[in-house]
């Protein structure tokens, strides 16, 4: 490799036309005039022979670093430059090689790297300081240079200790001698649903059939949503500190955020799905016809907790809220929220949690908006519930700063509460983002806003639903509804010919056919909460019924009655 560095008052260039057949795709920007200014120019050609050596970039970036030392530059302009060497590296090497050197060049937050189109000729114009360090030439990997590989490791970051790393990545972090028996974690391990790794605190890997459960909980939540009139959309996941700094979270969840940055920009993971939603109301101008706009999404948020307050799905780092944002008049208000409340009613009828209590939190000492707003929402949340005839109790002051909210506490099976769903009220966002709408005089107008959750976190509703049920699951959710078992070896047959049919039927069924003793898989069944395990033996076989067993009650039942049985049982939910 050659390399020339030229500490410059300034460097101006911009391609012309392609010096290659396949040139480096360049951005609107890098198609433009570029100007540098105090710059240290390294122009480089990358030789034939570089292809073979291995600590090239780190030979690279440690010359590079030096000439920066001895110019004492910041702005760094790597300039790729064929005109140094008459045997060249194929071009796709020679990018790699600078486009990686940027990459770990920018790792030091001190510079700032630019890199100038590969594979164009160009046309630049500079002007060289003429100090006696201003010029310097370099020839780099000519020599048998020692292997530097570990030493820059340590600079970048630590030595590898790649056995060391693998036994740190395969510990599982459940210790269950604390825990109680019916504790979620426990649950599913036993169901095989999910599992942390300490690579990923407070964040879930859904196994398969963890994830037919999560699945079924959200096209139920879509179904529902759908026929009672929502949308549905999904936002990215990092966003411009632009916007957090317009909504308020960027300072509201500060350390709680987590935080990155790419092309020098700020950005956040984002902790709530809402401004993602105002940008895509702001995308079309709206109407009072477009009102009530109900807006759903299932959202993957992030919020940083000390690792050692997780605990298994219900305290997490990373969730899904099953989000949605209703953009009406103040008029449609109260009708919006009741809606929102059959939704809520709906959803703990089906997985049977009892209302416990619902609190209504007003306005807290710091806040936006003005009194007479405040009394009007309020008044608003507060007559809907007594509408509803739904027990309350005022939680005062304990509201969000823009707005009250009405937070819904169950009673799950072991008599605990649970506060999961939310509505809140909200004239904040509407303002800080501007949204409006175009009312019947053709007047602009402010729509009001709704936030609101039913199962609150994905992730933690599992949870709770695990403990609730002990992990016998409605059999719609049930990851595994059916298990067929032989009796002797001699059923397997027809063991594998009854699991075909059934699975063809959309039911999810597996075999267990093992030559063991037919306790032992029943208890292994029942361990992995399979609702109906099903057991073929000669006297089935002959008679063509089946001994179906369920909540270890076994009935011989006839294969349609059996088939219509949880079909029904699906469909209702039950
Ligand atoms: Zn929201």
């Amino acid at each position: 490799m050659k390399i020339l560095s030229l500490h410059c008052d300034y460097i101006k260039f911009k391609p012309l036309k392609k010096a290659l057949k396949e040139p480096e795709v360049l951005d609107e920007k890098r198609k433009e005039n570029i100007e540098v200014t105090d710059p240290l120019v390294i122009f480089t050609a990358v030789e034939k022979q570089d292809e073979a050596n291995p600590n090239l970039l780190i030979e690279y970036i440690k010359n590079i670093e030096e000439l920066i030392k001895q110019v004492n530059a910041t702005n760094i302009v790597l300039y790729p430059y064929a005109h140094l060497s008459s045997s060249l590296s194929r071009p796709d090497f020679a990018l790699k090689t600078l486009e990686s050197a940027e990459k770990e060049l920018s790792k030091n937050k001190k510079y700032k790297i630019t890199r100038a189109p590969f594979g164009y000729y160009k046309e630049f114009e500079l002007k060289c300081k003429g100090h006696p360090l201003s010029e310097l030439s370099r020839t780099i990997g000519e020599k048998n240079t020692p292997d530097l590989r570990p030493k820059i490791i340590e600079k970048l970051g630590e030595p590898i200790d790649h056995e060391q790393l693998l036994r740190e990545i395969s510990k599982t972090k459940l210790d269950t001698s604390k825990l109680k028996e019916n504790d979620h974690r426990i649950i599913g391990k036993q169901m095989d649903l999910f599992s942390f790794s300490e690579v990923a605190p407070g964040m879930v890997f859904w196994h398969n059939d963890g994830l037919i459960i999560r699945n079924n909980l959200v096209e139920f939540w879509r179904k529902e949503h759908k026929s009672a009139g929502y949308q549905e959309i999904s936002t990215p996941q990092i966003l411009d500190k632009k916007l957090w700094l317009i909504s308020g979270h960027w300072e509201k969840y500060g350390e709680n955020n987590f935080r990155t940055s790419y092309e020098e920009r700020d950005f956040l993971v984002k902790p709530m799905n809402c401004p993602g939603g105002m940008l895509v109301y702001k995308t079309k101008p709206k109407s009072y016809k477009d009102l009530p706009l109900r807006v759903g999404e299932m959202g993957v948020v992030h919020r940083v907790e000390l690792s050692g307050v997780l605990a298994g799905l219900f305290r997490v780092i990373q969730f899904t809220q099953d989000d949605a944002h209703i953009f009406c008049t103040e008029k449609q208000l109260e009708e919006e929220i009741i809606k929102i409340m059959d939704i809520i009613n709906k959803f703990y009828e089906t997985f049977n949690l009892k209302f416990d209590h619902v609190e209504l939190s007003t306005r807290p000492e710091k806040r936006i908006g003005d009194d007479k707003t405040w009394d009007k929402a309020e008044k608003t949340l507060e007559s809907v519930l007594k509408k509803k005839k739904i027990n309350f109790k005022i939680n005062p002051g304990d509201g969000a700063f823009y707005g009250p909210k009405i937070d819904f506490h169950v009673k799950d099976s072991l008599n605990r509460t649970w506060q999961l769903s939310t509505i809140q009220l909200d004239f904040a966002m509407p303002e800080r983002f501007d949204l409006t709408y175009t009312d019947e005089n053709n007047e602009q107008k402010r729509p009001v806003m709704l936030h609101r959750v039913v199962y609150g976190s994905l992730e933690r509703f599992i949870g709770i639903l695990l403990e609730h049920t002990n992990g016998k699951l409605p059999l719609w959710l049930a990851p595994k509804q059916i298990r067929v078992i032989n009796f002797t070896d001699k059923n397997n047959k027809a063991c594998e010919k009854l699991a075909e049919e059934l699975s063809e039927l959309g039911f999810r069924v597996d075999t267990d056919i093992k030559s063991e003793p037919i306790g032992g898989k029943i208890k292994q069944a029942e361990m992995e909460k399979v609702p109906y395990i099903v057991v073929i033996g000669d006297k089935e076989e002959a008679s063509g019924n089946l001994a179906v067993r369920k909540d270890n009650k076994v009935t011989q039942i006839k294969k349609a009655d059996f088939i219509s049985r949880i079909e029904k049982e699906i469909k209702e939910k039950k």
